[in-house]
């Protein structure tokens, strides 16, 4: 099932995503429910949209945290001229930091050099702590697209990763959450990210240093996870600078395409930023 988050003029609601290509002969729709899964036991309401006429939002704004996973392929560690961690290294990133497909990735005129990094993201369906190995397949909801989005210049000047991995905007998820795959089934998938239609990136998720069940038990070792937090699982190699004008899109196999216009002013100018009203 595809779980997806979506404004049609009013507030946020959530749907059951059916794609045409699944079969049927149907365009690509929304199953309204009655509230967010997450959260709450629903139901289809048996409303049904288009998906061409709904804004997908952020699949899930995360309670209270975004979990990131620093260098658990070795080959992008290898590129940044850093070792692989002996355990995962873990960082935080704001909720504020999160927007939805089609949104846009807004460059701070304190950086010239925003990064991409699409990553596979695991959405915690309950409240956890020092999940063992055997149940972490219990506190998952389900998967969905990440960019973690870096401000390399200052990350390196920082040592904390706070403010480079922090930015409102830098948290891109979408397009809709999946929850229907096995751990087995997450743990082969290819992803891959393009510039302006161009591959940056191609990995899988075979690759990882450190398995999301074992991410899940560490993780949880030191901290508790509320439904709707998302652990963002690492990079595959190929990172790089985006510039404003630029679109980035992430493709993972078996979940979707998350898309993002990059967008302010190029780097090296100044800027005043601005602050934009609008539902996340
Ligand atoms: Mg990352």
């Amino acid at each position: 099932m595809r779980i997806a988050r979506f404004a049609a003029g009013g507030d946020p609601q959530f749907g059951i995503v059916e794609l045409a290509e699944d079969g049927g002969d149907h365009p690509d729709t929304v199953a309204v429910l009655t509230g967010d899964p997450i959260a709450m036991p629903v139901q289809l309401t048996g409303e049904r949209r288009e998906l061409d006429a709904v804004r997908l939002l952020a699949p899930v704004i995360p309670r209270s945290k975004v979990v990131a996973v620093g260098r658990n392929f070795a080959a992008h560690a290898a590129e940044l001229g850093n070792d692989v961690p002996t355990i995962p290294l873990t960082f935080f990133k704001p909720n504020t930091a999160v927007i939805g497909p089609g949104e846009s990735i807004i460059y701070p005129p304190a950086s010239n050099e925003v990064s991409f990094e699409g990553e596979l993201a695991v959405v915690i369906g309950r409240i956890c702590k020092e999940v063992p190995l055997e149940r972490v397949a219990d506190v998952i909801f389900g998967y969905t697209i990440a960019n973690d989005v870096t401000a390399r210049d200052l990350q390196k000047t920082d040592g904390q990763w706070a403010r480079a991995k922090g930015y409102d905007t830098f948290c891109p998820l979408g397009p809709w959450i999946t929850t229907h795959q096995s751990l087995e089934e997450v743990a082969d998938l290819q992803i891959r990210t393009t510039l302006d239609g161009e591959e940056r990136q191609h990995g899988s998720t075979n690759l990882m240093v450190f398995s999301i069940p074992e991410l899940v038990v560490y993780i949880s070792s030191f901290t508790t996870l509320l439904p709707g937090d998302v652990i963002l699982t690492g990079t595959p190699a190929g990172v790089g600078a985006m510039l404003p004008g630029q679109e980035v899109s992430i493709e993972i196999e078996g979940i979707g395409t998350l898309t993002n216009p990059v967008a302010g002013s190029a780097p090296g100018a100044s800027s005043t930023p601005s602050i934009k009203g609008s539902v996340r």
